[in-house]
Formats: structure tokens, sequence, C-alpha cells
């Protein structure tokens, strides 16, 4: 029945397939998973920007 606990994942970055008890989930590394903090952070801050530059065209 152990068997049952290793589930395949697949990695949000990547999409690779990697086994589910990683510790880096839902990532299949801890390079994937900084490549996807970086998308999120860089969304934000792109985010921001754009809001400066509607308060300076008001
Ligand atoms: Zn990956």
């Amino acid at each position: 029945m152990k068997n049952l606990d290793i589930k395949q994942l697949k990695c949000l970055t990547c999409k690779k397939e990697f086994n589910s008890e990683a510790k880096t989930k839902p990532f299949c590394s801890q390079r994937c998973s900084y490549i996807d903090l970086n998308s999120w952070l860089g969304e934000k801050y792109s985010i921001q920007a754009n809001e400066e530059d509607y308060e300076k065209d008001i």
C-alpha cells in the first residue's frame, strides 16, 4: 500500500512530472519555485509602477 503515497505531480513552472514527496512542491526543484516567485514579484512591481504612472497622468 506504500506505493499509493507516492504520487506524481506536475511542476507549476516547467510542467515536468516529479515525486510529490519533494519538499519543493508544488515545484520540482527550488530553482523552479524561485522562478515562480520572481514572476509573481515582477507582476506586483509592474502593477505598482502602473499605479504611479496613473497618478502622474492625473
Ligand atoms: Zn520545475
